[in-house]
């Protein structure tokens, strides 16, 4: 039986991997489909201390890896299938039919940007102008014009942090009305730099000759006009899925958009000795320092 398996190879596992090898844990880490998660996806990340040119995220997710590896972590190519958490001891049920047995064991398995789908979206996603955090990417587009799709309060947020530094912010949405809460869609229709383009979905994201975005077409559902919009930025804010479907049955308790509830310090599942990290429970800061602190967090309290 291992001590202490970690699910996930984000920030948060990696750094809950480093915390938990020194602490002489012996961790097994189960990496999933995403070697390094999330912030593999990104070129670069100029908030995480310590990278005052910034960092690419893949160096950054693997410099994480090393590090852990360096202190005796043992890294894993699994994706977990299905696991038993209230059982002693605790039991995951990976893809191909191994079964891992666990004295304790930390949930890092992040958070899926949800996308449009629209044309050439995918292609120029995390480095060609399309992105998923204005937190993250919202200063690459200093004195630039940018636009958000979405309508909750999440994508006016996004579009009036961005306004700080951006020359305009078109808000993509693709009803009449905002989903967002009455004082937030005020505040985005009282923005001089925002324009509201409702009963609109985003077409196609137009690229320049160097792969950047130069340029979105958006549709409107009521007539099937198209209309040009100049862009360098894309902020797609229409939510995230957590990546806990696969423990539906596991005995963790869930909020009703899937993030895992935790309680007290912030990563005790109340589940004793199953502990939550990173994006898959937290909808609010979901940001690479954040995901490690609370590795850290929840390492620390499983050798305590
Ligand atoms: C475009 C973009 C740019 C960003 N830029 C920044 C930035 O500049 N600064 C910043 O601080 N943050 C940034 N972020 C946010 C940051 O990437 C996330 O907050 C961070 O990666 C969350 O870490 P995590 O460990 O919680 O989850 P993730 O990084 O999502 O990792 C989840 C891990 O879980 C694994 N996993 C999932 N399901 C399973 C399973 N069933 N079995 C086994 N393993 C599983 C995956 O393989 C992956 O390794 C950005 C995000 C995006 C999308």
């Amino acid at each position: 039986m291992e001590d202490i398996v970690i699910i996930g190879s984000g920030c948060a596992g990696l750094s809950a991997a480093i915390y938990a090898a020194r602490a002489g844990l012996n961790p097994l880490v189960l990496e999933g489909g995403q070697p390094g998660g999330l912030i593999t996806t990104t070129n670069e990340v100029e908030n995480f201390p310590a990278f005052p040119e910034g960092v690419n995220g893949f160096d950054l997710a693997w410099k994480m890896r090393e590090q852990a590896l360096k202190f005796g972590a043992r890294i894993e190519g699994a994706i977990v299938e299905r696991a038993e958490l209230l059982s002693s001891p605790k039991k995951l049920f990976c893809e191909g039919g191994n079964v891992i047995e666990a004295a304790k064991v930390v949930v890092a398995t992040g958070s899926s940007p949800r996308m449009t789908g629209a044309k050439n979206e995918s292609n120029l996603y995390g480095g060609g102008g399309v992105s998923t955090c204005a937190t993250c990417d919202g200063a690459f587009y200093r004195n630039m014009p940018v636009a958000v799709v979405g309508g909750g309060d999440t994508a006016c947020e996004e579009a009036i942090f961005l306004t700080r530094f951006c020359s305009s912010v078109s808000i993509i949405h693709r009803r009449n009305e905002f989903r967002a809460s009455k004082i937030m869609s005020e505040r985005v229709f009282s923005n001089p730099k925002i324009e509201t383009v409702l009963d609109s979905v985003l077409d196609e994201v137009l690229a320049d000759d160097g792969g950047k975005c130069r340029g979105i077409i958006v549709k409107n559902v009521k007539t099937g006009q198209l209309r040009e919009i100049d862009v360098k930025g894309l902020f797609i804010a229409i939510g995230h899925t957590p990546n806990t479907k696969f423990l539906k049955d596991s005995g963790l308790s869930f909020d009703d958009d899937g993030y895992i509830i935790t309680k007290g310090s912030m990563v005790e599942t109340g589940i004793d000795g199953v502990y939550a990290a990173g994006d898959c429970s937290d909808r609010r800061f979901r940001q690479a320092i954040t995901a490690s602190a609370t590795g850290c967090m929840a390492a620390i309290l499983a050798s305590s």
